[in-house]
């Protein structure tokens, strides 16, 4: 009899972990900090063997928004690339047949061709704000294709853009924009203060929900064979104050919104080129950011103050 499909979610406890929870993904084994360190190889590699599976979706990173990034850029390179050389190393040892890993749209280089291509993506230095996690990310690439080449390793690698949802970091200093301010407001509402927006307001992001990139993990999981990643986006940009204005209407904030110039803006925008995504899913529908958005900002209504931050 052939053996069933076993599939181990590492950094399942996070926000794409929660959204492949939440989809109920059958013989799939969801590991946490708890299970083990995976910047530890030793470590790792007794995970993949008490467990033995077939597939791997990788999730596990340090990860942050642009305050996160900027502060820890020794941490993020460093345990970044360690867990990631672990991770695809031990699937390897124990002939797990296809792994999925993600990188992110941040890590492309800062001065690039707009759309951004997967074909660019080592074309140049990344934005300063975040050198240490786009290096350490960008070689995940580099180590799938070298594992592919030596040892026919069915590593794939995708690439979605700003990520959100429930269960994400809310960290008013280290977690993306969209959870960020979802806290911001929470507190500004509370305490009766300003809502301190960082930058100008007018950087231009792609926003994709949690939920959207759990399926597609799926997808691209039983159906992307490719050595080159795959941008996963909708492709469509949306600015950083009319962010703000959906968090605050769904917040019901009534208070005065600032601009604070005194933190940065990063890269102005990253507009993604999504052909490739479309050739295999014309069809797929991205949910729409306000949708996404009152989802996610009524999680972290019924959660509070249950809430990673
Ligand atoms: P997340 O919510 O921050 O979760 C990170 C996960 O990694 C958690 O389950 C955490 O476990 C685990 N982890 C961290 N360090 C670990 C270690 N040393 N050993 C074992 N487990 C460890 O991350 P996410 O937002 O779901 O991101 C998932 C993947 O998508 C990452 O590869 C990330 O780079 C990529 N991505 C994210 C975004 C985004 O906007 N969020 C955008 C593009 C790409 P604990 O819960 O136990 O700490
Ligand atoms: P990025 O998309 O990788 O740059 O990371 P973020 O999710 O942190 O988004 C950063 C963008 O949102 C920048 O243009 C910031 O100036 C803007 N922004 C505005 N307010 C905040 C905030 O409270 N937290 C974060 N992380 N970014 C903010």
């Amino acid at each position: 009899m052939k053996n069933p499909e076993k599939i181990l979610v590492t950094g399942g406890s996070g926000l794409i972990g929660s959204a492949l929870k939440r989809l109920k993904v059958p013989n799939a084994i969801f590991l946490s900090r708890k299970d083990g360190d995976l910047t530890d190889f030793n470590q790792t590699l007794k995970i993949f063997k008490k467990h033995k599976p077939t597939h791997v979706i990788h999730l596990a990173a340090q990860v942050g928004g642009i305050g996160g990034n900027s502060m820890h850029t020794g941490e993020y390179f460093r345990n970044n690339i360690m867990i990631n050389i672990n991770v695809l190393e031990a699937a390897r040892l124990t002939d797990v047949k296809k792994l999925i890993s993600f990188m992110s749209t941040c890590i492309f280089p800062d001065k690039c061709e707009y759309p951004l291509n997967e074909k660019n993506l080592h074309n140049g230095p990344p934005h300063p704000s975040n050198f240490g996690y786009a290096y350490a990310k960008r070689m995940l690439e580099v180590q799938s294709n070298a594992y592919r080449n030596e040892w026919g390793c069915n590593f794939i690698v995708a690439i979605p853009t700003n990520i959100y949802g429930p269960n994400d970091n809310f960290s008013p200093t280290e977690g993306h924009v969209v959870p960020s301010l979802i806290q911001k407001c929470y507190l500004a509402k509370k305490n009766n203060t300003d809502l301190y927006v960082w930058g100008s307001g007018k950087p231009l992001r792609e926003f994709v929900l949690s939920d959207d990139i759990g399926k597609l993990a799926i997808w691209a999981l039983k159906n992307y064979n490719e050595p080159s990643p795959i941008i996963l986006s909708s492709g469509a940009e949306v600015s950083i104050e009319n962010l703000v204005k959906m968090i605050a209407k769904e917040m019901n904030f009534k208070g005065k919104i600032t601009l604070d110039s005194s933190k940065p803006d990063g890269q102005f925008r990253k507009p993604s080129d999504t052909t490739k995504f479309l050739k295999y899913k014309p069809d797929f529908k991205f949910t729409s950011i306000e949708k996404g958005v009152k989802k996610t900002v009524r999680w972290f209504i019924e959660n509070y103050p249950n809430i990673r931050k």
